[in-house]
């Protein structure tokens, strides 16, 4: 079992006590790749730093989340090109659009959003999208820009049929994550598993955020981690009425494919066997 998870937040503070630890149970929960979201400047200087002391195993993106679109300016967005053109960077993003929270005016994160992908179909990454309560906005914008980005992802998709149908026809692939396992805002998102292609499926815990609620043992700090990643495996498969393994399989390959990550290590691998 080899599983991949393409978001989390490595970076965060909540991980500054025991960072290595939680990276050491990932591993030994068979998560053998985890792609480091960077969601602003600082962040994605962390993310990259993180990568690139654990080779092969880590990756990060480049990017500014639209809660921080605000402090997209010239000076760092000259640094994000410099920084995604690094080969331990495997995408661009988070990007997107936050209507939910509203941290950043709406034209600065289009501004910021329009900017990175521009960023991206420049140096041939795909894109890591983040998207709350903004999807005809986030459409259109990426409707107009989709033929010259090589591909992405619409990380942590919660949204409706209607939506997946729309993200799918855009080429996109689709990041799943504990909010399925969510039985009060995340039992919509079930019967559409079956409606996703296995090769634009991919995984993701978006640690140190949503925790899956279902979790049998759920740490008493709240804080989720990608050890976690095989219980929303599970959930997944279990939506999709397929094994696990074939899930684990499928989802890996789709998240290798699209970030152009390397084969695990096979010594990594058979600490799983
Ligand atoms: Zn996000």
């Amino acid at each position: 079992m080899a599983l991949i998870d393409i978001g989390v937040n490595l970076a965060h503070d909540s991980f500054d006590r025991d960072r290595p630890e939680v990276i050491a149970r990932a591993l030994a929960a068979g998560v053998v790749q985890m792609i480091v979201t960077g969601a602003s400047g600082e962040s994605t200087r962390r993310a990259i730093e993180l990568a690139e002391s654990h080779p092969a195993k880590l990756f990060a993106t480049a990017g500014v989340h639209p809660h921080h679109a605000a402090e997209l300016d010239g000076e760092l967005a000259a640094e994000l090109e410099e920084l995604a053109a690094r080969p331990s960077v495997v995408a661009l993003g988070e990007c997107g659009l936050d209507y939910y929270r509203d941290f950043s005016p709406r034209d600065a994160q289009r501004r910021a959003f329009v900017r990175q992908l521009e960023l991206a179909a420049r140096i041939g990454k795909p894109v890591f999208l983040h998207q709350r309560d903004a999807h005809a906005d986030f459409t259109a914008i990426l409707r107009e820009h989709r033929r010259a980005l090589v591909g992405g992802v619409a990380h942590c998709f919660t949204g409706s049929a209607a939506e997946l149908e729309e993200t799918l026809s855009l080429d996109l692939a689709i990041g799943i994550t504990g909010w399925i396992c969510d039985e009060r805002r995340g039992a919509h998102l079930r019967p559409l598993m079956r409606d996703i292609p296995a090769a634009r499926l991919m995984i993701e815990t978006d640690a140190p955020y949503l925790l899956p609620r279902d979790l049998e043992r759920k740490p008493a700090s709240r804080r989720n981690e990608p050890a976690y990643l095989a219980h929303i495996a599970r959930v997944v498969a279990r939506a999709r009425g397929v094994e696990f393994g074939a899930l684990a399989e499928t989802t890996a390959a789709a998240a290798r494919a699209l970030f152009g990550l390397p084969s695990p290590l096979m010594r990594d691998l058979e600490l799983h066997e």
